[in-house]
């Protein structure tokens, strides 16, 4: 099965791929982890995405296609993949059809997690961070033993400027924005299929399943 997964930042879109890739036993391949990659190898375009980065611009999509084009050349995406994190325009999601077309392949889903925007708000604007350790709480969902302390050595937890309620408001809208023709570009083939991103993975990890026909 071949599937893109779509969702807004806080959706759980990472632990979804994680879970349905196993339960299909299909590769997960993140946008992230192919940069980490070809950059660990020291390939030519790990070198282009560095100097991208490095320079803070964004990476074009020719750079993109071509990692996802020579990632889908491996042999163990022959029982199908799940790609998180690209396409991320309607023009990679062409590219992406013409390489599935080249290879005699074709995507079966493009599964796109939805969440009111107020709740991922509430979700992220709850975090809190341990700047010693790292460790993440939630003052609701996952609150430390003891309010505002790290439970590992008592250090005052703090929010980061990326968790504070504007900002993930204003991370979301941009994200609706940049995400709506991607969308509409799947909805007019006729294989977007959206799924609840509320309740625990695993609920949201069954109402998927069910979604693409396959039962536990
Ligand atoms: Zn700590």
């Amino acid at each position: 099965m071949i599937l893109i997964l779509l969702g807004p930042p806080g959706a759980g879109k990472g632990t979804q791929a994680k879970l349905l890739a196993s339960e299909l036993r299909v590769p997960h391949i993140s946008t992230g982890d192919m940069f980490r990659d070809h950059k660990a190898r020291g390939t030519e375009l790990g070198k282009t995405v560095d100097a991208i980065m490095a320079s803070g611009g964004l990476v074009p999509d020719d750079v993109t296609n071509a990692m996802v084009k020579d990632r889908l050349a491996r042999p163990d995406v022959g029982g199908g993949f799940i790609l998180d994190g690209y396409p991320r325009t309607a023009a990679q999601a062409a590219y992406l059809d013409q390489l599935l077309v080249a290879m005699g392949r074709k995507l079966d889903r493009a599964v796109s997690y939805e969440i009111a925007q107020e709740l991922l708000v509430d979700r992220m604007s709850g975090r809190r961070s341990c700047p010693k350790c790292g460790a993440v709480y939630h003052v609701t969902a996952n609150p430390p033993r003891q309010a505002g302390t790290c439970d590992r050595e008592g250090t005052p937890l703090v929010q980061r400027d990326d968790d504070k309620a504007e900002t993930v408001a204003r991370r979301l809208t941009e994200y609706e924005a940049k995400t709506a023709p991607l969308k509409r570009y799947y909805s007019e083939q006729g294989s977007l299929s959206e799924v609840p991103g509320t309740g625990t993975p695993d609920q949201v990890l069954a109402t998927a399943l069910r979604v693409l026909g396959r039962t536990r």
